[in-house]
């Protein structure tokens, strides 16, 4: 399923959502209707009484009565329905989600500023398929919620690091970043955990290793050469590798450990400039220091890391 489809769907449940409490308040007046037919016939003569102004002042008619009797008929009706115990909600439809009234957006204040996102409630719809799709799910035991007071008990500067991260993620504002650390330092649980919060607020996010990624491209370019493909295959290899490229956030995991291929350093430049481009961010993790990257890849990756990437050791050693 491709990004643009999840999205489709989620706007497609909203719909629903808001047809049926529309349906659910005509049912609710039809029943107040029958019940107290007073109440209906009041509703019949203003809505002739409106046709009717409407229609004379098309043929530029004299309508200044009709005003005044529909007033005269309204608070009939607004005393009538006091008297029933009726109140406006019962004339109003009632939302599945009343925080944003089934629209899927929220507006919030941010630094002075009012942003518009999207509300919990398409963030519970999307969020099981965004953590499927940007392959989150694959490490259920990896987010903020889990703590990391026992992973780095006895590593304060991957917890300076980690604390870092949370917080960014939870603004929504995780940078361009590179973590080292050796294995087992929790540069992985930090970054997946940012895309995991990511995903449950109904932003696009993907957790891929670098070799993962690279085989992607090439099942890719194998598909774009291809005379023919199996439909699905084609629409899953395409959508992982749009994602690759345009989620909001990438975690491009254990950087250096993967088979070099003849096509190793374009697929990764490709991914990291065309990520650049579309100011979408990219959290790298790796094993190696800045100097062994810049053996292992190359000029150009690393002068892109060097200039775009804030880095940040969360091994115990040579921590900064
Ligand atoms: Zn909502």
């Amino acid at each position: 399923m491709s990004m643009s489809e999840i999205f489709e769907e989620a706007n497609f449940t909203l719909e629903n959502r808001r047809i049926d409490s529309e349906v659910r308040l005509q049912e609710h007046i039809d029943e107040i209707n029958r019940k107290f037919p007073e109440l209906a016939s009041i509703d019949k003569e203003i809505s002739d009484l409106t046709q009717q102004q409407l229609l004379k002042s098309l043929n530029g008619e004299n309508v200044t009565d009709i005003p005044d009797r529909i007033e005269v008929l309204e608070e009939k009706r607004a005393e009538l329905r006091m008297k029933y115990g009726l109140c406006d909600s019962d004339f109003r439809p009632q939302p599945y989600c009343s925080v944003c009234g089934d629209t899927g957006m929220v507006e919030v204040n941010e630094d002075g500023k009012t942003i518009r996102r999207p509300c919990s409630c398409i963030c519970e719809i999307l969020a099981p398929t965004l953590l499927s799709l940007g392959g989150i799910s694959k490490y259920p035991d990896m987010s903020f919620e889990k703590g990391a007071t026992s992973f780095f008990a006895k590593n304060p500067a991957g917890e300076k690091v980690y604390s870092a991260v949370k917080i960014l993620a939870e603004r929504f504002k995780i940078p361009d970043m590179v973590l080292f650390g050796t294995s087992g330092q929790g540069k992985t649980f930090a970054a997946v955990s940012a895309a995991r919060y990511y995903a449950e607020h109904g932003i696009p996010s993907m957790v891929i290793r670098l070799s993962d990624a690279q085989e992607l491209m090439m099942e890719y370019r194998k598909i774009v050469q291809a005379f023919y493909t199996v439909p699905d295959k084609e629409k899953r290899v395409t959508a992982l590798r749009d994602l690759i490229v345009d989620a909001e956030l990438l975690v491009l995991d254990d950087l250096g450990v993967e088979v070099k291929t003849p096509n190793s350093e374009a697929d990764l430049l490709y991914i990291l400039d065309s990520r650049a481009q579309l100011g979408k961010k990219t959290i790298i993790t790796t094993n190696y220091d800045l100097s062994t990257l810049r053996e292992r890849y190359g000029a150009r990756i690393y002068e892109r890391i060097k200039r775009s990437y804030k880095c940040y050791s969360l091994s115990p050693k040579n921590a900064g």
